[in-house]
């Protein structure tokens, strides 16, 4: 349903409510608070603390102009049988709003000596008892009063967005139904229903996800038939022979799991598990490897376009060898270029392409594609799943991912799919040492910086922002590189590179980075996964603070890759006790535990709205039980319906649509 559907709203707030990701009625209803401001009325004392006291107005309000940009609301009330002097700074705006016996609610301090409330907010909503505000992230331009005020309104709405919970289920548990405790998640009319809305959200927001992570496993279940290759291992292991160096033993089991699955006659679908660093690319290269001698085409997508290259480069220098014809296929390209890619991927000319998203694209043809890679699976979504490998048919899948994920949790959210764990690293590899520091070491960190270039090595430095404002005390990046070419008085090459940039100038940036042009390459977190460059020895985290553990520790697997030591600083000025867990380990999953001990899901994959784990209200730390008990309730669901009786459901409906399935 169109947001213009709601009174009064305009195109100047659609286009901000867009900015927040509201495109439409249902995404502002699933729109959920984060919190809520609490206005419980009392009575009127003076102890320092805030009140909340309802009042007669009984004097039309005095404005005053002190000086530019403040202004005071002055004017008299009845509180609690008493005349009192209530002053409100730079609200004049309400001046028309408060007249003479309205009744309001004042939010404020009371001054019984000088018998005066200064208030920080007045309220004109009847209030009985209590009143719960909810609290929304916002974006600038955006009130959260307004918000409040488009949800009220899009409220009457409430009743055609999708109940997805069978109904039995919804008897089972009790369940509010769906308009209501939309309702009450927004405006609550008490504690106890806004319990039973976010339960119910809760639980249908896992559900849904796991409706559709089970329904796609027992559709592979049911017609898991596949491709059944001819690959005699006598090739694979020569070419394994001469990539320079020995795969490690959890490489080789990958590898011989990938080898049997894509033999075998049934659909591949793998994941690969591995810590960042651990060596997954090359197994899923030689998986191409095996589906290219069995002569098919093959596929491999990336999150992004650096990474794309990156892959392609790679993947094309080991190929090249053998004629094997490898094509890029990257938004970025020119129409001509791209137009050429797709023909011949239509015509089987190419053999193998490496991209990005741009490879969901309709016009990408295959002539005849055997094999989809997804690298960084968790940064596609479970509704993407799929969306390759049907360009192909009965096509095999192999997922990558460096998420670092408590197995528990692994199990559920990739329940769909085979998995290989990569637990070793490849030999020779030094720990990377990790140093915790304070904001005024920072001395001591620039010379072991200075150390690090004269041995002819590179530096990556990350800040929690592109450009902050004068206020911010946060490091950014553009401050950093002043900081950087100041501390080297000039003498060492610093560059930048952020979301911001054009995809161009990214590319010549990690261009000149990679040929060492440049030696200290400040960033954001945008190219956290996957960058290899073997010369970086170092890498400076700024306001580590701010970021969880297992974003830090994808940060840090851009250094140590090569058999020189590696390190890694932190710096901080607070919360040292949480970056200390990143001194004494190196294991991703050791780290990802504890991360999810002390923060919740919120960081777990540093991306936090995007991919598989992108829930709206549900915690998958928090809401751990509820969504044990879903995942119970699908299963059974799924099992009751085999037979493909799930047409008469809605929640099928409602998914076909957003799903492509493997047929
Ligand atoms: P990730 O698992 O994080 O995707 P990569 O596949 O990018 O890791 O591998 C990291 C680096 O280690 C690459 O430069 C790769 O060439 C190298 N590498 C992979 N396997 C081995 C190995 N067995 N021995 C030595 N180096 C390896
Ligand atoms: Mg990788």
């Amino acid at each position: 349903m169109n947001l213009n559907l709601i009174n009064g709203i305009g195109v100047k707030y659609i286009e901000l409510l867009n900015k927040l990701n509201i495109n439409c009625i249902e995404d502002l209803l699933t729109y959920y608070p984060y919190r809520y401001n609490i206005y419980r009325l009392g009575n009127l004392i003076d102890d320092g603390s805030v009140i909340n006291v309802k009042a007669v107005v009984e004097s039309i309000p005095r404005v005053g102009y002190i000086r530019r940009n403040l202004n005071k609301l002055d004017f008299r009330c009845l509180i609690d049988e008493k005349l009192v002097n209530v002053i409100i700074f730079n609200r004049a705006f309400l001046k028309d709003k408060i007249t003479v016996s309205r009744e309001i609610v004042v939010v404020g301090k009371y001054d019984s000596k000088r018998n005066s409330l200064i208030a920080n907010d007045i309220l004109f909503d009847k209030i009985n008892g209590t009143k719960v505000e909810a609290v929304y992230h916002l974006v600038n331009g955006l009130t959260n009063k307004q918000i409040n005020n488009f949800m009220r309104r899009a409220l009457g709405y409430s009743s055609y967005v999708n109940d997805d919970i069978p109904s039995y289920l919804v008897d089972k548990y009790n369940f509010m139904d769906k308009s209501n405790a939309l309702k009450n998640i927004h405006i609550p009319s008490s504690f106890e229903l806004l319990k039973q809305a976010k339960l119910r959200l809760i639980y249908e927001e896992f559900f849904m996800f796991l409706f559709k992570i089970n329904y796609l496993k027992y559709k592979y279940e049911r017609n898991s038939e596949g491709i059944k290759r001819d690959v005699d291992f006598e090739k694979v292991r020569e070419f394994i022979s001469k990539l320079g160096f020995e795969l490690t033993r959890d490489q080789v089991s990958a590898v011989n799991d990938v080898y049997n699955d894509l033999t075998s006659g049934k659909r591949m679908n793998r994941l690969i598990l591995g810590d960042v660093g651990s060596g997954k690319t090359i197994v899923s290269i030689i998986g191409l490897f095996i589906n290219y001698l069995s002569g098919m085409q093959g596929a491999m997508m990336a999150p992004t376009e650096i990474l794309a290259c990156q892959h392609y480069e790679q993947v094309n220098k080991l190929f090249s060898v053998y004629g094997i014809k490898v094509g890029l296929l990257v938004g970025s390209l020119k129409k001509r270029e791209k137009a050429k890619v797709i023909e011949q991927l239509k015509n089987g000319e190419l053999d193998v392409v490496v991209g990005t998203h741009a490879l969901l694209n309709e016009e990408v043809v295959f002539a005849n594609l055997g094999l989809v890679i997804t690298d960084e699976q968790h940064r596609f979504g479970v509704n993407q799943r799929g969306n390759l490998q049907n360009k192909g048919h009965l096509c095999d899948v192999l997922y990558m991912s460096a998420t670092p994920i408590p197995r528990t949790y692994a199990l559920t959210i990739y329940g769909d799919m085979d998995t290989t764990m990569i637990k070793t690293k490849p030999s020779g590899r030094k720990e990377i040492i990790t140093l915790v520091k304070k904001e005024k070491e920072l001395r001591e960190v620039l010379s072991k910086c200075l150390e690090c270039i004269k041995d002819g090595h590179q530096i990556y430095v990350v800040a929690p922002l592109i450009e902050g404002d004068e206020e911010s005390e946060l490091n950014d990046v553009y401050l950093l590189k002043e900081k950087f070419e100041m501390a080297f008085q000039n003498k060492v090459s610093v560059g930048i590179l952020h979301g911001k940039m054009k995809n161009k100038e990214k590319d010549q940036i990690m261009e000149d980075y990679k040929e060492g042009k440049i030696k200290i390459l400040i960033s954001t977190t945008v190219i956290e996964v996957g960058i290899d460059v073997k010369n970086s020895t170092m890498m400076i985290i700024f306001n580590a603070e701010r970021f969880g553990l297992a974003t830090l520790h994808q940060l840090r697997g851009r250094v140590g890759r090569n058999d020189l030591q590696s390190y890694c600083y932190l710096i901080c000025n607070k919360d040292i006790e949480r970056l200390k867990v990143m001194e004494s380990s190196n294991d991703g999953f050791y780290i990802s535990e504890k991360d999810f001990e002390m923060r919740g899901q919120g960081d777990l994959f540093g991306v936090r709205q995007s991919g598989d784990m992108a829930f709206k209200i549900g915690d998958i730390r928090r809401d751990y039980r509820i969504m044990m008990q879903a995942k119970e309730d699908v299963v059974k669901f799924i099992e009751m319906n085999v037979n493909d009786n799930f047409d008469k459901y809605k929640i099928y409906q409602n998914i076909v649509k957003f799903m492509s399935f493997v047929d």
